[in-house]
């Protein structure tokens, strides 16, 4: 059997185990299942913190490396503008389908006196999470714009690394990858330094990536414990229904076609051999920790050069969620419909737009699109205004209980859209046949 088949078959194990295991800590246990529990525990310890301890150094050298094979700064222009033109694109899109199929089925739309019972759980949710106030409280657009701003333009890099902030550190490992292409002879030695460093994190990861199985175990058995199945058919069944259906609708049907039309390849033969990093990111909610996984299968397996995938991926996997986008706008317009207030078409509208740079803001790790969700609630808030309605932030507790869930599942959408533009980027950026850089 092929390595990446067998890893496959491992993690799907590791995942139907943990969720039969996650069912009888569920039904089986007194206590119930916390952040703290021991499953948790293990999950972080066998595969979360590995695969972050590799995240910061494999940026770093990817992109360094990444940008001096790709050398000239016209060429890196051209691959800069579409793969950004394809992160904004896709997210829209996805936007789009979110806020329609929402708007069409009106989950939000339920008896009265489950609403009011819905609404009444959601506060004291809300009430009792106060890691989640806290963060929540320090949402505004401008601030969030503000603080992508400073980390695009960093002070510190070693801070920022220190800090797990990806974005500064991209920009940074971008502009030294410039100027040490630029070098000429005279950085010759930098720029195999970068190469070679590069080459042996990948060894690396292929090490720790046999981890997943087990890390995944853990991970899917705290969750399904945590949250157990009956929420999937309680008052909030049809707001999940249209997340997962919407989720995917895009990545089934509006990725592959895109990726059909500027390739001409088999998508659902690249999203096979993309397996194991979606089945990381489904198991860890996270594609910032996922990113070791997904290079290193787009590059050994799924056929992506490394030109465009150490650009394509460092960088979507902070920027580029598809996933998050689309459940932002559904989760938002949900929790108007659940308040009773009616959005018209301009305020659909800030949800569209709002809901995209949200997600774009968002961190690539667990629940953060829960936290900027409360950026396009501001803004729409800000457009009812005038005719005295509100929606209270307290209102995202209603969704709290489910979002482990539906965080898996965009989580995976988000990373198979930064897959998608890494293989489309390979035609404009393709390795170099003789060396294979
Ligand atoms: N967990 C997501 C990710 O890492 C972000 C989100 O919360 O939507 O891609």
């Amino acid at each position: 059997m092929k390595k990446a088949n067998l890893l496959t078959l491992l993690i799907v194990l590791g995942m139907v185990l943990g969720a039969l295991y996650g069912q009888f800590l569920l039904y089986g246990c007194e206590e119930p299942i916390t952040g703290s529990h021991w499953t948790k525990t293990a999950g972080d310890l066998t595969l979360i913190r590995p695969l972050k301890l590799l995240v910061i150094p494999l940026i770093f050298f990817s992109v360094v490396a990444g940008i001096t094979r790709i050398g000239d700064p016209s060429k890196l222009g051209r691959l800069g503008i579409a793969t950004l033109g394809y992160y904004f694109a896709t997210m829209l899109i996805a936007v789009v389908i979110g806020t329609t199929l929402v708007s069409l089925i009106q989950p939000g739309e339920l008896p009265e006196d489950v609403r009011m019972s819905v609404i009444a759980e959601g506060q004291s949710a809300f009430q009792g999470d106060s890691g989640l106030k806290g963060k929540v409280e320090g949402q505004s657009m401008g601030g969030a714009w503000t603080n992508i701003l400073k980390q695009v333009i960093p002070s510190n890099v070693i801070e920022e690394m220190a800090a797990g902030r990806p974005l500064g550190l991209i920009v940074f490992a971008m502009m030294l990858g410039l100027a040490l292409a630029a070098g000429g002879s005279r950085t010759q030695v930098a720029r195999d330094f970068f190469d070679a460093g590069f080459e042996g994190l990948m060894i690396l990861i292929q090490w720790v990536i046999w981890l997943t199985p087990i890390g995944v175990f853990f991970l899917l058995a705290w969750t399904v414990g945590k949250i157990g199945m009956a929420e999937l058919i309680g008052p909030l069944g049809s707001y999940m229904g249209v997340v997962f259906v919407g989720l995917l609708f895009h990545m089934l049907v509006v990725l592959p076609l895109v990726l059909w039309m500027f390739t001409g390849i088999n998508p659902y033969g690249f999203m096979s051999k993309m397996k194991p990093a979606l089945l990381t990111a489904f198991g860890t909610d996270s594609s910032s920790a996922t990113l070791p996984v997904t290079m290193e299968t787009a590059e050994l397996e799924a056929g992506c050069s490394k030109r465009a995938s150490n650009f394509v991926l460092p960088l979507g996997s902070t920027i580029n969620m598809d996933g998050t986008a689309l459940y932002e706008a559904v989760a938002v317009v949900f929790l108007f419909q659940l308040y009773g207030i009616d959005l018209s078409m301009s305020e659909l509208l800030i949800v569209v737009i709002t809901a995209t740079l949200a997600a774009v803001g968002a961190a690539g790790i667990p629940s953060a699109g829960l936290v900027t969700m409360v950026i396009v609630i501001a803004a729409v808030n800000g457009s009812l205004e005038s005719a005295g309605l509100a929606l209270p932030v307290a209102a995202i507790g209603v969704i709290l209980g489910v979002d482990r869930i539906l965080d898996m599942c965009r989580t995976t959408v988000n990373v198979w859209g930064d897959a998608v533009g890494a293989r489309i980027m390979t035609r404009l950026a393709p390795d170099d046949p003789s060396t294979g850089e």
